[in-house]
Formats: C-alpha cells, sequence, structure tokens
C-alpha cells in the first residue's frame, strides 16, 4: 500500500503529496471526515512518504522505513489512542516526552492522535503547548469524525484537511474488482458503511452477511433474547453500537420500501422478500419511533447509561410484527 493506492480519496492525497513536494508541509493536521474512511490509513502512508528511504513521489513500500511503519514497529511514528473513554492527559504527557527526544532514525517523528475528540480537557490542553512550539523534526496528525467536539485553540492551530466517503455504487465495484469480493458482500458493505472504504475493508474479512443476518433474527426473532446480546457488562459499547448501526438498516430498509424505493437501494438486499412482506405490517409512524429510539440508544450510550431497558422496549415493539 501506498498514498497512490488509496482509493477514493485523491483529492486529500494530491495535496498532501504536492505539499511534501514543494516542501509547505504544516507541523501540525487536522484529517477531518466520517469513521472509516480511511484517515488513519492516510496518515500512516503520509508518515510512510515523509520517511521513505528510496522513493520521492511516493512511499516505495519496501525500504526499511516503510516496511516498519507497516508493521507498526516504526520508533519513530507514534499512534495515540483511546484509553479506556478517552485520551488521557498521561497519553498525551507521554506524547510530549517522546516529541522532544531526537529521532531515532526517521526524518520526521510522526504523532498520530486517532479520535482526537476524545481528548478530555486536561489531556487537550496539554497538547495545546506541544501544538504551539512543534519541535522542527516532527509532526502530529490529528484525526477526528466529529470535528466540532475539538477545542478551537488546538483545530485553528492545525492545517484542516477534508476527507469524504465515496459513491456507494462506485465503493460496491472496487470492493468486487480490487479486493475480490462477492457481489452480495459487496452490496452490503458498501451501503452499511455509506461510501466508507475504510470501515468496509476494517469489516471484509469477517462472515459479513450470516453475522448481520444473526444479529437481526437475534433481535426481532427470538423471544428470548441471547442471554449477552445487549448486556453492557458482555459487551463493549462498541459492539452495541455497531449492533444498532445493523437493525437501523433495517427498519431504514422497510422504511424506504413504503416510501416506494426501489428495491436495488436495500442495504439488506439479501433479505428483500421478507422485507417487502414486513413492509405492510408497519405503519409510518411505528417505524418512525422504532427508528427514534434507536438514536436515544446510541445517546444512551454516548453518556454512560446502560440502554437495556431502551432495548428491551423496542424490541417488545419490534419482534410481534416479524412473527
Ligand atoms: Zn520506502
Amino acid at each position: 500500500m501506498s498514498l497512490k493506492n488509496i482509493i477514493g480519496q485523491d483529492k486529500v492525497i494530491n495535496f498532501l503529496i504536492a505539499s511534501i513536494n514543494n516542501d509547505m508541509f504544516a507541523s501540525s493536521y487536522l484529517f477531518i471526515g466520517p469513521d472509516g474512511v480511511g484517515k488513519t490509513l492516510v496518515a500512516k502512508e503520509f508518515a510512510k512518504l515523509l520517511n521513505c528511504e528510496t522513493a520521492s513521489l511516493d512511499a516505495c513500500d519496501i525500504c526499511n522505513s516503510c516496511m516498519k511503519i507497516n508493521k507498526n514497529i516504526h520508533p519513530d511514528v507514534h499512534v495515540v489512542e483511546k484509553d479506556g473513554s478517552d485520551i488521557k492527559i498521561d497519553n498525551i504527557r507521554q506524547l510530549e516526552r517522546d516529541i522532544h527526544l531526537k529521532p531515532f532514525e526517521a526524518r520526521k517523528k510522526v504523532f498520530i492522535v486517532k479520535d482526537a475528540h476524545f481528548m478530555n480537557a486536561e489531556a487537550a490542553n496539554a497538547l495545546l503547548k506541544t501544538l504551539e512550539e512543534p519541535p522542527k523534526d516532527s509532526i502530529i496528525i490529528l484525526t477526528t469524525s466529529y470535528p466540532h467536539r475539538i477545542f478551537s485553540t488546538i483545530a485553528s492551530r492545525c492545517r484542516k484537511v477534508y476527507f469524504s466517503s465515496i459513491d456507494i455504487e462506485k465503493l460496491s465495484s472496487i470492493l468486487e474488482n480490487d479486493f475480490h469480493l462477492g457481489k452480495a458482500d459487496s452490496h452490503y458493505l458498501s451501503y452499511f458503511t455509506e461510501g466508507r472504504l475504510g470501515k468496509a475493508v476494517a469489516l471484509k474479512e469477517k462472515e459479513i452477511l450470516g453475522e448481520k443476518n444473526m444479529i437481526i433474527d437475534d433481535f426481532i426473532n427470538s423471544e428470548n433474547l441471547r442471554q449477552n446480546f445487549f448486556d453492557l457488562d458482555a459487551k463493549n459499547k462498541d459492539d452495541i453500537r455497531y449492533n444498532l448501526d445493523i437493525l437501523m438498516t433495517w427498519f431504514r430498509d422497510i422504511m424506504l420500501l413504503k416510501c416506494g424505493i426501489d428495491t436495488a437501494s436495500l442495504v439488506n438486499s439479501d433479505r428483500r422478500k421478507e422485507l417487502l412482506d414486513l413492509k405492510n405490517e408497519y405503519k409510518m409512524e411505528d417505524l418512525l419511533k422504532i427508528m427514534h429510539r434507536i438514536l436515544d440508544t446510541y445517546t444512551m450510550l454516548d453518556y454512560n447509561i446502560n440502554p437495556k431497558f431502551s432495548l428491551e422496549f423496542l424490541r417488545t415493539k419490534t419482534w410481534e410484527k416479524h412473527r
């Protein structure tokens, strides 16, 4: 992999390559774009290009530096990420210590602060000092899908780079042709991820259709919900969010069919017939209520409220219709 091989972010990549070629790169960047669009991937490729031992226009992918970054073992390329529920001051203090050391072998040390909106106020304040006086041999790249949650004092010190999703049909053909996925998997992944290549690639190894159908069936068909399906103690919040994302696509599909949308744009087109039957079981207002309830549950998770009761309510409202 190298920058030029990343599909669907041509504008961003051309901008970054041009900034290196013209010696115009900034000491800190803020990569903004939806979750799973490839921001961290591009940040790592940028680190490779900055430090590649042989290439000038793009990273060679085979030199010592490129290989170490590929394996996440380069001593001068650091990824700072959420530690528990947030990025804490200790994580940023470690970054401060590392950034003031001489590089071990890199031309530019690179620090990637992943999902920087998770920095708590203390951590953000500490980072601000580093951003104000950045060491010359280092680059800091913050990534975020929630730019409004980044302190403006921090955002204003970074060069902003905007990432976007790619066209869903285009992503589907990329998954089929470049990643050799089957047609049904490619369709589902491109619709489910709403054109986010990074997320689609992260999910592509899973038995994706089987898994999402199990999650849907578990929710709508069984009277006794599997014990730990939505149990906060047993599952982490990201798993619950993932399950909710899948349920959301299910009810969204029923809603689209009620609106007369073509079945080709259903996320769950592998269950087209079942969805067509179900559309008459639901009133539009039921569907709206269910989708609002799912959105409420996301909010509960954000605020550390156990969503179990909300989910049980949601389920009793829905499973009768599926019998
Ligand atoms: Zn290289």
